[in-house]
């Protein structure tokens, strides 16, 4: 399986994708084992049997300012740009998130005006923070930024990371935007996109390239690590390997398992031309759901003919990782602690010591990166 092979790749996740095209530009020989079925991680999507393309694990919109970043996607899809908006429900209301001035009028039909010139007047700029609103002196800001804190963020962040209210880091307070002005767009990159096709037909075209071998469904067990050297298929190799699956099965659990918060998705399929008014919405009250997607509002398929009259939606359901449960069994977030400790750091310190191995993505390196992220750490590697 390794001859003639100069780096061997575990995963065709947008990790493991984007190095692999680039070592075999530069004339490697790849290798690119993959234990699942199909390539594209957690970007995979299909289209269902009504021809509604679904992302299996989660809403995925492209996002990036960096030039290098877009040429380089954009050679492998054709993306249709989709500025993302997000609303929020509050009460009998819905409402554009980040809370801006529109959610403003709607909700406070009564005082919007007066609660605008004063945002304008202390903060003069087109952002400001949860944390900064609870501070001001002014009243009617103090509680409004209150206001944003219960209905907005409290629930939503309890619900999806597991943990109690008196447990919520409060310096995440300094990185939750009220925008000051009628901005509704959710992210502030140049490139927005959705790829035309899907997901997967790009990361299967980033793969399409002569010098890269990809096989699919190779046993999970495949790569060992023992005394710091890496087998494969039980034979000893000295070639590069990179590894964009979990670090802590690397090492076969031996320091622990990491700790990660999972989703589950209930997917519907409605006769409905319409169900939502966003491809995204959030429900911070709802006890156990976090939001609703609905697809093709989010691929733009919403002006094909033959899906009028008909639309998939995805509930989201956040809930403690455990690779037993029924549910909650896909490792999503990582849980970095309050203290700002790693717990993968432990095994970062076993994989240094492995000269021919790298650990690249989102499970290996345990952190969360957007898709561009992902890619370009891929390409710098
Ligand atoms: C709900 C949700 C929504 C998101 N939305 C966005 C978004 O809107 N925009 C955005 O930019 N990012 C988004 N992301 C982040 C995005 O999913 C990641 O950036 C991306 O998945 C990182 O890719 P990766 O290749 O590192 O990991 P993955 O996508 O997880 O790929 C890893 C691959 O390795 C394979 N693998 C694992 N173990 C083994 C093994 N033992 N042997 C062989 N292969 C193995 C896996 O099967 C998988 O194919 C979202 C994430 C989540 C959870």
């Amino acid at each position: 399986m390794l001859n003639n092979k100069d780096i061997i790749i575990f995963g065709a996740g947008p990790s493991g994708a984007a190095v692999a095209r680039k070592k075999a530009e530069e004339g490697k020989q790849v290798l690119v084992l993959e234990n699942k079925d199909v390539v594209a991680g957690n970007l995979f999507d299909y289209k269902n049997d009504k021809g509604i393309i679904v992302h299996k694990f989660g809403p995925h919109i492209f996002q990036t300012s960096d030039e290098d970043i877009i040429s380089f996607v954009k050679r492998f899809a054709n993306w249709k740009e989709f500025r993302h908006k997000v609303n929020v429900v509050i009460g009998d209301k819905e409402v554009p998130l980040p809370i801006n001035f529109k959610s403003i009028d709607i909700l406070f039909p009564d005082k919007a005006e007066m609660l605008k010139q004063k945002l304008k007047e202390t903060f003069n700029s087109d952002v400001t923070y949860i944390m900064d609103l609870l501070n001001v002196e002014d009243e009617d800001l103090k509680e409004l930024g209150k206001f944003v804190y219960d209905n907005v963020f409290e629930n939503y962040t309890v619900k999806m990371w597991g943990i109690s209210s008196e447990d919520i880091d409060q310096s995440v307070l300094k990185r939750v935007p009220v925008r000051l002005s009628y901005d509704d767009g959710y992210f502030s990159d140049k490139f927005q996109a959705v790829p035309t096709t899907g997901y997967t037909e790009f990361i299967k075209e980033m793969l399409n390239h002569e010098n890269i071998k990809l096989k699919l469904n190779v046993p999970v067990d495949l790569l060992e690590i023992k005394d710091g050297k890496t087998f494969i298929d039980g034979e000893e190799t000295d070639k590069e390997v990179i590894w964009t699956g979990a670090v802590d099965y690397l090492f076969r659990y031996s320091k622990g398992e990491l700790p990660y918060r999972s989703l589950k998705f209930e997917l519907e399929t409605l006769e409905l031309d319409s169900f939502q008014d966003r491809a995204v919405v959030n429900y911070p009250a709802d006890p156990s759901m976090t939001r609703i997607t609905e697809y093709k509002k989010l691929t733009q398929q919403e002006d094909e003919e033959t899906l009028l009259g008909v639309t998939t939606i995805g509930k989201e359901y956040p809930g403690s990782y455990d690779k037993a449960s029924k549910d909650f069994s896909i490792p999503y977030y990582p849980v970095i602690k309050k203290d700002g400790l790693n717990p993968a750091d432990v095994y970062f310190k076993e994989a240094k010591n492995i000269t021919n191995l790298k650990l690249l993505g989102r499970l290996a390196e345990y952190k969360y990166k957007q898709m561009a992220q992902a890619i370009s750490d891929a390409l710098d590697i």
